[in-house]
């Protein structure tokens, strides 16, 4: 009984057959802050009201999908053999 299908190349993968499961988390890194006295002295209105303004037109899901998305793939043995080979291929844009 076909349960599933892989995401990479779509073939079925049959109930208790062997297969892979790729999770995939994105996230903004940031660096260690330094915060200072006078970091927390300063007035932040205006940097608040500036970041306020850049996300006005911006819906949740977009300011979700700027912080954090997660991805979760079934993979048959084929894909998981070349998917690890090379999981990041080189971007496309530009050439
Ligand atoms: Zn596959």
């Amino acid at each position: 009984m076909v349960t599933r299908i892989c995401d990479r190349c779509g073939q079925p993968l049959e109930e208790g057959a062997l297969r892979y499961v790729a999770k995939i988390q994105v996230f903004a890194a940031y660096d260690p802050l330094e915060i200072t006295f006078e970091d927390l002295m300063r007035d932040h209105s205006d940097d608040i009201k500036k970041i306020l303004e850049q996300c006005k037109d911006l819906t949740e899901e977009d300011l979700m999908r700027d912080v954090f998305v997660d991805f979760q793939f079934d993979l048959c043995h084929a894909c998981q053999r070349a998917y690890i080979a090379d999981p990041l291929p080189a971007s496309q844009e530009g050439n």
